[in-house]
């Protein structure tokens, strides 16, 4: 755990004690100062008080003696007693800005963008990992930003940053900053996609030292930062895409990773010959991993070596199993269209798709490309009627409420369909909070299910 340096003997409220409140508020006692925390959920309450935190109701604080609210990501400004913090005039911060402060002389590599962040946030440590550096990962992914260990000016911390985390952070703290695309998402909570912009954009004015941007010129967005990037000094940009020949920067072509950082092209890997990252999202993650770590003074062969030996996080195109040539891949990750688009884009037919969930704004859009992929799709939680209208007509589909009815009724149809391979595929396309706790427990879930289903063929 990290102690907080520079709250001692200040008042801190703490509004949200989940994974990312409770170590806020055990960092920041261990580093003397006062804290008062608090959460809607009583069990959430209790389960704080018996690590000895002391809650209290945020409603009877004196906000002009408050020097912070830490507010958890999952918790929008509106919150009642954010209200009650911002009309006092006290900064909102979540748990990265107190890691920022505190461990200032580190090396900090700050990943965004809608999709693909753990992927590439977790490849960027396995490489440095493998050539035996001092690193620390997390943020919005695996351990809470102040659960982390202490480094000080030798390691170098690889963190995660959702736009909900980005609007909280203030202290210019990163080395390096990565931008890997941007399509609609969240935006319920950012009002609309210029909010949603503004708060990835934040990630630059975060930077200090030599201001590196990796960032990618694939969508619109990106592209129009870049522009905007390009005209300010202080930055050194690296553009990459999987779409295009980048000049000065690293490009994906035919497969190909290709480096023109020096303005000639240099050939670095054929990823088409990888399959533990499969598709060509998962080259936009390795190119800007690729940036990353060449940036931190690794090699080509010790890229390529690192690679090698990257295993994925589990629940991003996750093969469970496979029966009788029918490959069960658990994708639940893909909460919004565009992620479900890269997991249809890598198997070219024989789909049995399982999505639904709760939908975003933009439903199934993009998505009408790859419905002559699907044989069947099947349908569960509070999107089903929503989508069923979207695929009366273009694919067949059932309405299959729960998961659990969805993956027997997937096995069944894939099972008995007579062309090989075929791909059971849980790739929602929406939140999974109607029926699961989070992605990962509708994931894991899934591969309860799967696991149970016969592991032969016994349909004749
Ligand atoms: P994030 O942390 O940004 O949500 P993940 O790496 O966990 O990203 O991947 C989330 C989902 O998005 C997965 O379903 C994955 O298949 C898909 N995905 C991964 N990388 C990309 C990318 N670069 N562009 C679009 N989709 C991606």
């Amino acid at each position: 755990m990290i102690k907080v340096k520079g709250f001692e003997h200040q008042k801190v409220a703490i509004l949200g004690l989940g994974r990312t409140g409770n170590s806020a508020a055990l960092a920041l006692t261990a580093g003397n100062a006062h804290v008062f925390a608090w959460d809607d959920n009583s069990l959430s309450r209790k389960d704080a008080e018996d690590q000895g935190i002391s809650v209290v109701d945020l409603a009877t604080l004196h906000w002009d003696q408050i020097s912070a609210l830490l507010l958890s990501p999952g918790i929008a400004a509106s919150h009642p007693y954010a209200v009650l913090a911002n009309k006092a005039g006290v900064p909102i911060i979540c748990d990265i800005e107190l890691l920022a402060q505190t461990q200032l002389e580190a090396n900090f590599i700050g990943i965004t963008g809608t999709n693909g962040k753990s992927t590439t946030t977790w490849l960027i440590a396995h490489l440095l990992r493998t050539v035996k550096r001092q690193i620390e990962v997390g943020g919005n992914i695996g351990k809470a930003a102040l659960n982390l260990n202490s480094l000080g000016k030798d390691g170098t911390y690889v963190l995660e940053l959702s736009s909900y985390q980005l609007e909280r952070i203030f202290t210019p703290f990163l080395k390096t900053s990565l931008l890997l695309n941007i399509t609609p998402d969240h935006l319920e909570r950012h009002g609309d996609m210029a909010g949603y912009v503004k708060a990835k954009q934040r990630i630059f004015s975060l930077q200090k030292g030599p201001k590196n941007v990796i960032i990618s010129i694939d969508d619109e967005e990106c592209l129009n930062l870049y522009r905007v990037l390009l005209n300010e000094e202080s930055y050194a940009i690296i553009p990459f895409s999987v779409k295009a020949r980048v000049p000065k920067g690293i490009y994906v072509l035919n497969g190909m990773l290709m480096d023109n950082r020096e303005n000639t092209d240099e050939e670095v890997l054929d990823l088409k010959t990888f399959h533990n990252l499969p598709g060509d999202h998962n080259w936009q993650n390795i190119a800007a991993a690729y940036a990353a770590v060449m940036l931190e003074g690794l090699s080509k062969d010790q890229f390529i070596e690192g690679l090698r030996t990257f295993k994925n996080l589990p629940h991003r195109l996750e093969e469970v199993t496979v029966i009788d040539d029918v490959h069960f891949i658990n994708d639940s990750k893909a909460t919004n269209s565009d992620a479900a688009a890269k997991a249809l884009s890598c198997y070219e037919k024989n789909i049995f798709w399982i999505l639904g969930g709760r939908a975003k704004d933009n439903g199934l859009n993009g998505l009408d490309q790859y419905f002559s992929r699907i044989k069947k799709a099947f349908l569960v939680g509070e999107a089903e009627e929503r989508f069923s209208k979207i695929l009366e007509g273009k694919v067949s589909y059932l309405q299959c409420h729960e998961l659990s009815r969805a993956v027997q009724e997937a096995y069944y149809e894939a099972i008995s369909y007579a062309e090989r391979p075929a791909y059971v595929l849980l790739s929602p396309a929406c939140a999974s909070w109607d029926q699961f706790k989070d992605f990962e427990h509708r994931g894991e879930v899934f591969k309860e299910l799967v696991s149970k289903l016969p592991q032969e063929r016994k349909i004749s």
